[in-house]
């Protein structure tokens, strides 16, 4: 698959006005940096995540900005049933009677390790946490996603999802199912949803996750989280509603 890019998009102030928008992993790293950007774009967010006073500092960021009132759905992706899914599309529903964005970007790195050592344990939490998760809110907010006028799913993939690379192990696979995923949900959706369905590569992002993989590397030769936006605001607004299936890098 050929990837796009929209890294010199220019958003309207106004882009997402009215839109709501859950966000995932919204207290830290690219999740915080979008879910701010987002509100600032007129987007009431919800803020979805594992580390409620992390959550909350991205929710004071937002009403200190004078931004629309988010909402905070503390749940850990790791534990989840699918019931507590469903509470969480049921909430949305009865709060605000649509969701027009679902932002898949928690994610966890697991270990860089051969696959002959990788532990087993963590595997599962790596495919539980990056592609299970997903797969279950998806399925559980395809109904209240479907109550809005131009909705979008944006799943967070990466250079080695593209291309196995050593060492990546879950991680890498995590990421690769979560292209086919969004590619499956993108085809199914098309033609009778308003939903479209694309994934981001963010490229070398400076956040935890990046210092963790690259310990070694100095921070300043890599984008910033709000470098990144321009492509999360137009995969996330109504320029991009004639995209779906496509993977865009930044
Ligand atoms: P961070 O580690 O900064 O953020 C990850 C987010 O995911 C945090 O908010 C974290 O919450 C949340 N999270 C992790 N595990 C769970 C869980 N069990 N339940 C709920 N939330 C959870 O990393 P990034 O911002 O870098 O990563 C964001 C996305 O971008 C990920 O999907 C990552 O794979 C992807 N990506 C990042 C790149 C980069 O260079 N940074 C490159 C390519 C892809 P908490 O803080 O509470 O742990």
């Amino acid at each position: 698959m050929t990837l796009q890019t929209a890294s010199n998009y220019k958003a309207q102030p106004d882009t997402l006005k009215d839109r709501i928008i859950l966000v995932t992993g919204a207290g830290d790293g690219i999740g915080e940096t979008a879910a701010i950007t987002f509100a600032k774009h007129g987007a009431t967010v919800i803020l979805l995540g594992r580390t409620i006073p992390k959550l909350e500092r991205t929710y004071d960021a937002i009403i200190a900005a004078g931004y629309p009132q988010p909402a905070i759905i503390p749940l850990d992706l790791e534990g989840a049933t699918y019931d507590n899914y469903l509470e969480v599309a049921d909430t949305i529903e009865k709060e605000f009677g649509h969701l027009d964005g679902l932002l898949h970007n928690a994610g966890t790195l697991g270990a860089l390790t051969p696959i002959q050592q990788y532990d087993l344990k963590m595997w599962a939490q790596v495919m539980q946490i990056n592609l299970t998760a997903p797969f279950l809110l998806t399925r559980a907010c395809i109904p209240v996603l479907k109550k809005s006028n131009d909705a979008r799913i944006v799943f967070t993939s990466s250079s080695v999802a593209h291309k196995g690379r050593a060492y990546w192990g879950a991680y890498g696979v995590s990421k690769a199912g979560q292209d086919n995923l969004m590619a499956i949900l993108a085809d199914e959706l098309e033609s009778n949803t308003p939903i479209r369905v694309n994934s981001i590569d963010p490229g070398r992002v400076r956040t935890r996750m990046r210092a963790l993989a690259y310990p070694g590397e100095d921070p300043n030769t890599v984008a910033t989280p709000e470098e990144i936006m321009p492509t999360y605001l137009y995969l996330m607004g109504p320029d991009s509603k004639d995209v779906n299936g496509q993977i865009y890098h930044v």
